[in-house]
């Protein structure tokens, strides 16, 4: 499959994704408005992408996310300990394709490598993730995301209890993560033994090694 058309499955994946976790987790409401229209919109911008059609309109925030995720998934792979030739070959590359053709720029600097339990990694750099987007969203789209002040604020409160194992926003993003993982791999062209290596090491996560 073209690199686009797996960008186009991942946004789809994850506009699914984000209809379903957060809600469980009381107190993310506006956020979860705001992740919603990113995600909408990621699909409306991956299918013009597809069909090579100029960017539709969208919010800063879907750049901010998209170039929070280059910056995740340098950081995700050498956390797992994957080939990264492969990794970035198949997986961070066509992100960056897509975040480029969003808002065309330099990368920000991918985010720390983490060394940790599968578990910990995950919850680590979703909330180092969360804050890169926050800030990239500030400096993007002050002015428009000014409405979403709410968001921002859940988000940021949000990153804390992602880093406190045990606490209910833990537990429910891990589990909707290990779910949302195991959607969007299966997208990627990844060799048999990425393919084993990824399954076990989330395995771990789930069992909480
Ligand atoms: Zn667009």
């Amino acid at each position: 499959m073209k690199r686009k058309e797996i960008i186009l499955n991942c946004t789809r994946v994850n506009h699914q994704y984000m209809r379903l976790p957060a809600g469980k987790v009381a107190g993310l409401e506006a956020m979860t408005d705001l992740y919603r229209r990113i995600a909408s919109q990621s699909v409306d911008c991956a299918q013009a992408w597809v069909q090579d059609s100029p960017c539709p309109d969208h919010e800063p925030a879907t750049d901010a996310f998209w170039w929070g995720v280059v910056a995740w998934s340098d950081a995700f792979g050498l956390s797992m300990g994957v080939d990264m030739a492969e990794w970035s070959w198949l997986f961070v590359g066509p992100h960056h394709e897509f975040a480029n053709y969003l808002r065309p720029g330099i990368p920000p600097p991918p985010l720390e490598e983490v060394n940790d339990s599968p578990a910990n990694v995950i919850l680590t750099l979703d909330a180092t993730w969360t804050e890169l987007v926050i800030k990239l969203t500030a400096q993007w789209g002050f002015l428009h995301h000014l409405k979403d002040s709410g968001a921002i604020v859940e988000a940021q409160s949000l990153q804390g209890e992602l880093r406190t194992p045990g606490s209910p926003a833990y537990k429910a993003f891990l589990e909707s993560d290990l779910n949302f993982f195991r959607h969007l791999f299966k997208h990627f062209p990844f060799s048999e033994q990425t393919r084993k290596y990824i399954t076990a090491w989330l395995k771990r996560a789930e069992e909480g090694l």
